[in-house]
């Protein structure tokens, strides 16, 4: 079976499956249109991970033998999600964390509907986990989307270490891997980020109350921390580690910034 247009293909599956999901489990819609990208298996930034990230970050073919493609989609958060989010004070919005559970549960249903699709064409297609595929003790992920999305042309990194899409950053990533081979995207060739880019922003560092994103340091430790803080803050729900504060209500959280007051 030949996909005449597969980024189409795969963003129209995306989201006629949120559509029947929130029908089905009578969910709030979190999300605004997906995005998708697809970087070919043997780019050679892959190669690199294990450099900028860690020995133990797998490779496309760790997770499919015979990869040809990666897809990776993000799922871009309703602008209200980040507000609340924003204005929750120290602790995450209970509707934020809410959103992480309803996430994870929707990006697993999306993976397992899109490799029976990719099955059904002939293909073979393999999912990972939409989070906690980390190492507890490094806290560095051996799967990383928002590296895997850079690679695949989603967008450019951001002050507050998150992925600056077309959509922006406040939203979830997912991926699986595939042996069908699809055209790669091109990635952007420009920085999205305004203080990466050479203007005055920092946005995302005046939203962090909790000592863990500065100007020119990010402690990943003070940042799970404060995840952690707000998992127990909302006991009753399951394990909620999230925060978001860095990528809401600043000019990058729902669009390509273009100046320091778009927020
Ligand atoms: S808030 Fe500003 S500095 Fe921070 S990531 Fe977004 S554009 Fe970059
Ligand atoms: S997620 Fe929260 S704690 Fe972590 S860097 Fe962003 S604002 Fe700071």
């Amino acid at each position: 079976m030949i996909i005449e247009q597969p980024l189409m293909w795969l963003r129209d599956e995306i989201q006629s499956i949120i559509a029947d999901w929130c029908e089905e489990k009578r969910s709030e819609n979190y999300w605004r249109e997906p995005l998708v990208a697809v970087a070919s298996a043997s780019d050679p930034l892959f190669g690199d991970l294990h450099r900028v990230i860690d020995l133990t970050h797998a490779m496309p073919t760790d997770i499919l033998p015979g990869a040809e493609s990666v897809i990776v989609f993000f799922l871009p958060f309703q602008q209200w999600l980040g507000r609340e989010n924003d204005q929750a004070g120290f602790h995450a919005a209970r509707g934020w964390a809410a959103s992480y559970l309803a996430t994870n549960e929707l990006i697993q249903t999306i993976n397992a509907h899109l490799r029976s699709r990719i099955e059904d064409a002939g293909y073979q297609a393999a999912v990972t986990p939409a989070t906690h595929n980390f190492d507890e003790r490094k806290l560095i992920s051996r799967w990383s989307h928002k590296h895997l999305a850079y690679i695949a042309g989603l967008g450019t990194f951001g002050c507050n270490h998150l992925l600056i899409t077309a959509s922006g950053c406040c939203g979830r990533l997912g991926s699986l891997v595939t042996s069908m081979p699809l055209p790669p995207t091109p990635r952007p060739d420009q920085e999205w980020c305004l203080e990466k880019a050479g203007s005055e922003c920092f946005a995302c560092v005046l939203k962090c109350s909790y000592e863990a994103l500065f100007e020119n340091r990010y402690d990943r430790r003070k940042c799970y921390e404060q995840c952690l803080i707000n998992d127990r803050y909302y006991a009753d729900l399951p394990l909620v580690d999230v925060c978001g504060k860095c990528a809401c209500e600043v000019p990058c959280s729902y669009c390509i910034p273009t100046s320091a007051a778009d927020k």
